[in-house]
């Protein structure tokens, strides 16, 4: 998706994926400060641990409290939280009104906190249920939340299903459904005409995102985010718009959007 954006607009870059094992994170680091990269991505499992070893937080990796993204500002290196803003652009696409409503946030992890962050920049949100396998991540999480100011509730995973009927809003940042396992919240729990957002890139389609087209509700998929929280870091590296159409396509491949 990022070298079709680059090649789009002819820039002499390259992305590439380094595998980092967790006792080399610093070393890593310091190795990409000697050969002068431009910027970088972080993934699972070192989105928290990187923050030691920049020079510079921008207020959505402080709101976080993670980074997935860097920039190297002549040798400073910066980092961003761009999952925050690929999270809640499909939502702002779709021109979803917040006030008021419900939301069940499945998982606790590295991803929710970037889900918290968001939701905690709108207004009129009445709760956030947070339901996680570990239920002292979920407490953690929540207190995050509450920090912002949301009003939130945790529970442990099991207990989600008994709160999805009255949510407005269903997001899924656990694993679940990367291995095409079946989701924990089935259709006749998912109400007609609410939101469920699915993390989850791939498979595209999960059992979850299958279960909310049955209900009638609206589909937010996991792809909409990569697209958007890679757009703004390549944004953040190049200074230029992002050639959106081109990473989408580069994404999805000749099948195009999914019906
Ligand atoms: P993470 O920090 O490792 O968190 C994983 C989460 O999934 C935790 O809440 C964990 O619960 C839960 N989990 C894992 N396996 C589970 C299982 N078998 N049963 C129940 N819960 C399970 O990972 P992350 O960065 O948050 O990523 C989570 C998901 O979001 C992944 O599917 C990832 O691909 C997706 N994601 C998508 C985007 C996007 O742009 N669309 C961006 C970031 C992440 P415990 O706390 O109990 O372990």
């Amino acid at each position: 998706m990022q070298n079709a954006a680059f090649s789009e607009l002819h820039l002499n870059s390259t992305y590439i994926a380094f595998k980092v094992a967790k006792d080399e994170l610093e070393q890593s680091i310091e190795s990409l400060r000697s050969i002068k990269i431009a910027g970088f991505n972080v993934t699972i499992p070192h989105k928290v641990q990187v923050m030691k070893y920049l020079d510079e937080l921008d207020q959505s990796a402080q709101r976080a409290a993670a980074v997935n993204t860097v920039n190297n500002i002549e040798g400073i290196f910066k980092g961003y939280n761009t999952d925050i803003h690929g999270f809640i652009e499909p939502l702002h696409r779709r021109n979803v009104d917040f006030q008021g409503t419900r939301i069940l946030l499945l998982g606790a992890g590295g991803a929710a906190r970037a889900v918290v962050a968001a939701l905690s920049e709108e207004h009129g949100i009445e709760k956030l249920i947070i339901a996680n396998r570990d239920p002292k991540s979920a407490e953690k999480l929540g207190k995050m939340g509450s920090d912002l100011g949301l009003y939130c509730e945790t529970t442990a995973l099991d207990g989600a299903p008994k709160f999805a009927p009255e949510a407005d809003l269903i997001v899924n940042s656990t694993a679940i459904g990367m291995k095409n396992e079946p989701s924990i919240i089935n259709a006749s729990q998912i109400k007609k005409g609410s939101i469920v957002y699915d993390l989850v890139y791939r498979p595209i389609t999960t059992d979850l995102i299958e279960n909310a087209k049955y209900a009638q509700a609206i589909v937010v998929y996991g792809y909409e985010m990569l697209i958007e929280q890679g757009a703004r870091a390549f944004e953040l590296w190049t200074g230029l718009p992002a050639p959106r159409e081109v990473m989408k396509k580069s994404l999805l491949g000749i099948f195009g959007e999914p019906s």
